[in-house]
């Protein structure tokens, strides 16, 4: 394994992955639940030794965090990468594929984190796994925790979609339903483990689940026949799933595999903005009140707001804003052009690619992904037809 150490996002320090579990104790002393989270961390790698093994054998288990031996028994990721003339046509691109990551065992790219975090549980003998999630995450952690035969403990809204709800106990994890919004999931969750233990799996508080979620831009680069693609649009919530493709490609560009990174487009509902406003005017604050039907991306303090910003600039990426009639319309163009029923939040992406294209930040010759990052049928009853 190539995994050397974790290294704060704020500071620099460097710590090694047994001496601290979560985030940076010096920059996160000020952290309180309700504020995105200081002192994330980042997985560091030997890369001189990565980019020796890629010439033999170009292989993204090559830049893991945990050892091979650790990882629970059902497969994740693997999704497959397509090219969608009929997509791109529709909407003024010339070359535009599809990564389709509902196709995930749990329906979502949630599980990419959930089976890293379950893998390093299993390194360090914890029994149980806690998280807070809209949804998603909390059915790729139960699933993933019964595959391993792990206890996984879910604070999730109330609010969230009955489909989800049910996945989340068919798989025997204990269900806590918050009656609030996820930030209040979020913070009970950081409240039950500091008090009964367990490793919590909260997205980008723990290391790993950008780790995870990095999987997803290696294989789109390994797909790609191991070209960079031009752009990659992200639906965007608590700003995680983008932090992982970003730090997929940063990963590659350290081991010398790639010289330049995608630019990456933010997709984020219009009453969900926190990213797109901290982006445009360098100001942090809340997103007043986030409201939207696209629930896996209505987010009020997305917890990684600081790395998905500094993303976005690294990348000559930007961020777009779309409303929740423009999502229900992507929805259907997508499932009618593609084949592909994506939720909302997944339709977001698409949403927010054809904005962009109409105002020319993207070249119709340009190669887009677009990524899709959870099935449909957690969620039928959003579906407006
Ligand atoms: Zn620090």
């Amino acid at each position: 394994m190539f995994f050397k150490h974790y290294r704060c996002t704020g500071c620099g320090k460097e710590y090694s992955r047994d001496e601290v579990r979560y985030l940076c104790p010096d920059c996160s002393k000020n952290y309180k639940a309700g504020m995105p989270l200081t002192g994330v961390l980042e997985a560091i790698f030997d890369y001189d030794a990565i980019a020796e093994q890629w010439k033999k054998n170009p292989d993204i288990e090559l830049f893991s965090a945990v050892e091979q031996e650790y990882y629970p028994e059902l497969p994740v990721g693997n999704t497959p990468l397509f090219r969608s003339a009929r997509l791109a046509e529709a909407i003024g691109l010339m070359d535009l594929l599809i990564k389709n990551d509902g196709l995930n065992p749990s329906g979502s790219l949630k599980d990419r984190a959930s089976h890293l975090m379950v893998a390093e549980a299993i390194r360090l003998k914890e029994k149980k796994v806690v998280t807070a999630s809209t949804g998603n995450a909390a059915c790729a952690l139960a699933a993933l925790c019964a595959s391993a035969g792990l206890e996984a403990v879910i604070f999730a809204p109330k609010s969230a979609p009955p489909a989800k709800l049910i996945q989340i106990k068919v798989h025997g994890a204990k269900l806590i339903t918050v009656d609030g919004t996820y930030d209040d999931a979020f913070a009970a969750s950081l409240d039950y483990t500091s008090k009964e233990g367990g490793l919590n799996r909260n997205t980008a508080y723990h290391p790993l689940t950008i780790e995870g979620k990095k999987t997803v831009g290696l294989e789109i680069f390994l797909q790609n026949n191991q070209n960079v693609p031009d752009w990659i649009v992200v639906p965007v919530g608590d700003g995680v799933i983008l932090s992982g493709v970003h730090k997929a490609f940063v990963d590659l560009q350290r081991a010398g595999i790639i010289t330049r990174l995608p630019k990456l487009l933010s997709v984020q509902a219009e009453s969900s903005d926190a990213v797109t406003r901290y982006f445009e005017t360098g100001t942090y604050s809340d997103a007043v009140k986030p409201n939207t039907f696209a629930d896996s991306i209505s987010v009020k303090t997305p917890s990684n707001a600081h790395w998905a910003v500094q993303a976005l600039k690294e990348s000559n990426g930007t961020s777009v804003t779309v409303t929740d009639e423009e999502i229900s319309k992507a929805q259907l163009l997508l499932a009618r052009t593609t084949g592909v029923f994506a939720e909302p939040a997944a339709s977001a992406g698409l949403a927010g690619l054809i904005k962009a294209t109409g105002k020319h930040i993207l070249c119709r010759l340009d190669q887009v992904v677009l990524l899709v990052t959870g099935h449909g049928l957690k969620d039928t009853g959003a579906v407006k037809i």
